[in-house]
């Protein structure tokens, strides 16, 4: 299940390079093009879904797995507080209409977000 279109898909397969930190069976973790902290890491699920609850109705264990992957992610670079976020929609940010949870660390952050 792959977009020919799609950004994401295309590092999941290995046709666009792509800093990976992080491989499980569902999914692949890289980190962001243009980080906005310390630690800015993309874990997306290997199959496309456009988004977080997309992938929650389709795949529950591979929407299980992202979290379970960002926790690892966070510990692997030394953080033990991180925030977790999924963009939904064009409104709020969402740019790459392939899945992604964005795991931000390593700086403080205000909240709420803007
Ligand atoms: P969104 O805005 O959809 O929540 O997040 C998309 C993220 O993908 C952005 O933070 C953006 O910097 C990142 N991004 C866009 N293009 C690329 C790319 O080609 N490679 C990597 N590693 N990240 C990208
Ligand atoms: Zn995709």
């Amino acid at each position: 299940m792959s977009d020919p279109d799609c950004l994401f898909c295309k590092i999941v397969a290995e046709e666009v390079p792509a800093e990976v930190v992080h491989v499980t069976e569902r999914t692949v973790a890289f980190r962001d093009i243009n980080p906005q902290a310390p630690t800015h890491v993309l874990v997306v699920p290997r199959d496309h879904y456009e988004n977080a609850a997309a992938l929650a109705a389709g795949d529950p264990a591979a929407s299980a797995e992202l979290v379970t992957a960002a926790a690892a992610i966070a510990t692997a670079e030394g953080h033990e507080d991180y925030r977790l976020v999924f963009n939904t929609g064009a409104g709020v940010g969402q740019t790459v209409f392939h899945a992604h949870l964005h795991v931000l660390a390593g700086r403080s952050m205000t909240w709420p977000p803007g």
